[in-house]
């Protein structure tokens, strides 16, 4: 007697091979579990998906045997196997290679035996801690927010400002559940766990260490492993973790929060182009745990999806709960506009701007300026003959970093030694065009050079980028610069902005943020708008000390188009306004979220061969079923168009059912698989299908 094993194997990505491949096996094996099969000439780790008996059948005699079966470990639940089944659909990439890359890397080398070794050393754990009582009194706000949530099914939209409090109410969500169920699991979802140390240690702090595990991408694999094994055992009640977490196989999950939900880091970009957020709620529902989503500035789905009823519209399906108010007396910084069309010309930061930076420094206070934009100068140029520091393999300019004197292309990274003289003429006189934060950093010394702190030394002016930040342990301890009051100025990318608590900073200026306004993307006014609410939501987060200062927190905004909508929202600290006119404008171009989009890329060696193999793909979803309800564009070149000598093109398509867009993607899937070996698809280098796309 045999069983027919049908196994979820990282395959190569769009090979022939289907979503599962099959394997005989003498003795039943439980779906779920863990297997080494063969595949070529390699033996690969998969999971074992669907197990059928084959009494007869000469079938199952050609198939190779299946190898080990590590049952030293519990297999994963069905609900993880729903989880990673709807991902690989909805997102249309294979079930082995979502299900390979949710399990920890270091589980693919381990034998049956070392694994067995592993967990037994691993011991049992011990039994968690217990919760340490909260050392704060919940806000009313807060108490409103909890007793809802305990009171209704969700999902819900925790939308609080900055500052309200909302890690407080996730910290009694999961205190309350892990002390009423013995052993329910939460998973904490943050954007990016590397910027948020502070998160983990509050955690930690109140329910052990030993109850809390991370899950993120900068932990070595024997780490990730050891996280991974606890939190599938059920010994890790709280996963703490970023967008892969999701993932995390977790018996008894019964709470998820995504915090900062609206943030661009939760989809994931590259292969299978998830958006980690949208799983969560997916997730919570098939498993019956509840969902929170938390933000200060939610996205615009998320908002619209927990609109509450009017008239004829039922609502959203979401809860919305609000946090308007700070902690503490604390008000939100008051936003002033500077309006650049009244500076002199090439002003970089306005008098006003630098006034209230020195009264700053001269009681002792931090200020935190912030452009998006690294490097010295995003080109170099020469004026006599027009040469420019345009990368050879991309369509961009590359970046001059005067730190080491390098041209670097921030999308191929190619890089070179800054020529002496001009390529193009000779002229010895090449100069930097624009600024980034290197050279900010640099006219901000020069500016406050004769500016002296309360003790009479001399300004500290500090930058963190992912330039200042690319050596191991360099965010922490320039971070803990920055706490420890050593840094007058901190001068950043969006790095900074994001979720820091500094308690010093009582101001906040966004140096050149009007490149946002007008882009060709339609959600670059939402991401503007958040990034500059986060970054407002730095300055003056210690109400005590900015009164005990006398200062005021200020959000400083220089910008050519003071009247724009956008700060009119911010300057009021109003995002339901500004939400509210995006939604009207979104609705009547019929775009997200009352529209549902995807994308078919093509990569190729020219524009004209990409192009061609999508408008192949175009003519052939023609008669795929609920095609009629789906708006096919033209393909048209990327933005930035090529990048390490690759052409790329995509096409949208767009639908008000998102039913509809899912049957035409499932459809056309097989059927560009098909076009890709036709002259056609012949020079495609690859091709991919971004479903729900960030970025159009
Ligand atoms: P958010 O996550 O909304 O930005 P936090 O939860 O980080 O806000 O809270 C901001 C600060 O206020 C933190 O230092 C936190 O410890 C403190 N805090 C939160 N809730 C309370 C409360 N009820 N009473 C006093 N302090 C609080
Ligand atoms: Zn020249
Ligand atoms: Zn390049």
């Amino acid at each position: 007697m045999s069983w027919q094993i049908n196994v979820a194997v990282q395959t190569p990505a769009h090979s022939a091979l289907g979503d599962v491949l099959s394997y005989s096996s003498g003795a039943p094996v439980t779906p779920g579990a863990l297997v080494r099969v063969p595949l070529g000439r390699r033996e690969v780790l998969g999971v074992a998906w669907e197990v059928n008996r084959e009494d007869t059948g000469p079938a199952t005699l050609e198939l190779k045997p299946i190898g080990a079966v590590l049952d030293a470990l519990a297999p994963l639940g069905d609900a993880w196997r729903d989880l990673v089944a709807f991902a690989a659909r909805y997102y249309q990439r294979s079930l082995g290679e979502i299900a390979l890359a949710a399990l920890p890397p270091q589980l693919r080398d381990l034998s049956a035996v070392q694994l067995a070794r592993r967990l037994k050393r691993k011991g049992s754990g011990g039994a968690p801690g217990g919760v340490s009582p909260s050392p704060v009194t919940l806000s009313a706000e807060q108490t409103e927010a909890l007793s809802r949530f305990e009171a209704e099914a969700g999902p819900f939209l925790l939308f609080g400002s900055t500052g309200s409090g909302k890690t407080e109410v996730y910290l009694r969500a999961v205190a309350a559940l892990l002390e009423r169920e013995p052993q329910a699991q939460a998973l904490v979802m943050v954007p990016e766990i590397n910027l948020t140390p502070q998160l983990e240690a509050r955690f930690k702090e109140r329910f052990g260490a030993d109850s809390v595990v991370s899950l993120h991408s900068g932990m070595t694999n024997p780490q990730r492993l050891a996280s991974w094994l606890a939190a599938h055992s059920g010994a890790a009640r709280i996963v703490l973790g970023t967008r892969m977490a999701v993932f995390a196989s977790m018996p008894s999950l019964r709470l998820i929060v995504v915090d900062e939900e609206h943030d661009p880091s939760y989809k994931q970009q590259e292969g299978a182009r998830y958006s980690a957020r949208d799983l969560a709620v997916w997730r919570g529902r098939r498993e019956n745990a509840k969902v929170i989503l938390g933000s200060a500035t939610p996205s615009l789905e998320s908002w619209h999806q927990s609109r509450p009823a009017a008239g004829d519209d039922p609502g959203g399906r979401y809860v919305r709960l609000s946090m308007p108010l700070r902690i503490g007396t604390g008000a939100l910084p008051r936003v002033r506009l500077v309006d650049m069309n009244l500076q002199p010309p090439k002003t970089v930061l306005s008098a006003a701007l630098l006034d209230a930076i020195g009264q700053r420094i001269a009681r002792g206070e931090q200020s935190m300026v912030f452009l998006n934009r690294r490097g010295y100068a995003p080109v170099l140029a020469c004026a006599d003959c027009g040469w420019k520091s345009e990368c050879p393999h991309c369509s961009a300019y590359r970046v001059f970093h005067k730190i080491d004197r390098t041209l670097r292309c921030h999308h191929c990274g190619f890089t070179e030694r800054v020529p002496r003289a001009c390529p193009g003429c000779g002229n010895l006189d090449i100069a930097p065009v624009g600024r980034g934060t290197e050279r900010l950093e640099e006219h901000l010394g020069e500016l406050f050079a004769a500016v002296r702190r309360p003790d009479g030394s001399a300004v500290r002016i500090a930058r963190i980028d992912a330039d200042s930040t690319r050596k191991q342990g360099a965010l922490e301890s320039q971070l803990a610069a920055v706490h420890a009051g050593e840094v007058d100025v901190l001068v950043g990318t969006q790095m900074i902005a994001k979720g820091h608590d500094f308690r010093r900073i009582t101001l906040v200026a966004a140096i050149n943020p009007d490149g946002a306004l007008f882009s060709g993307d339609f959600r670059a006014p939402e991401r503007l708008f958040s990034l500059l609410m986060q970054s407002a939501g730095r300055a003056g987060r210690d109400a005590a000390y900015v009164s005990a200062q006398g200062a005021t927190a200020e959000m400083w905004i220089q910008t050519h188009h003071p009247q724009h909508p956008l700060f009119a929202a911010l300057k009021r600290h109003d995002y339901p306004a500004f939400a509210q006119g995006e939604l009207e404008d979104r609705a009547a171009a019929g775009m997200p979220p009352f529209a549902f989009q995807a994308l078919l890329r093509a990569d190729a060696r020219t524009q004209e061969v990409a192009q061609a193999f999508l408008g192949a793909a175009n003519a052939a979803a023609d008669a795929l079923p609920g095609a009629e309800q789906v708006t096919r564009y033209p393909a048209v070149p990327l933005a930035i168009q090529r990048v390490a000598n690759v052409e790329r093109a995509q096409m949208l398509l767009e639908s008000a059912s998102r039913a509809a867009l899912q049957r035409v993607l499932a459809g056309w899937q097989p059927l560009l698989h098909e076009l890709r070996r036709t002259p056609e698809g012949k020079g495609v280098i690859r091709w991919l299908v971004d479903v729900d796309p960030h970025s159009i």
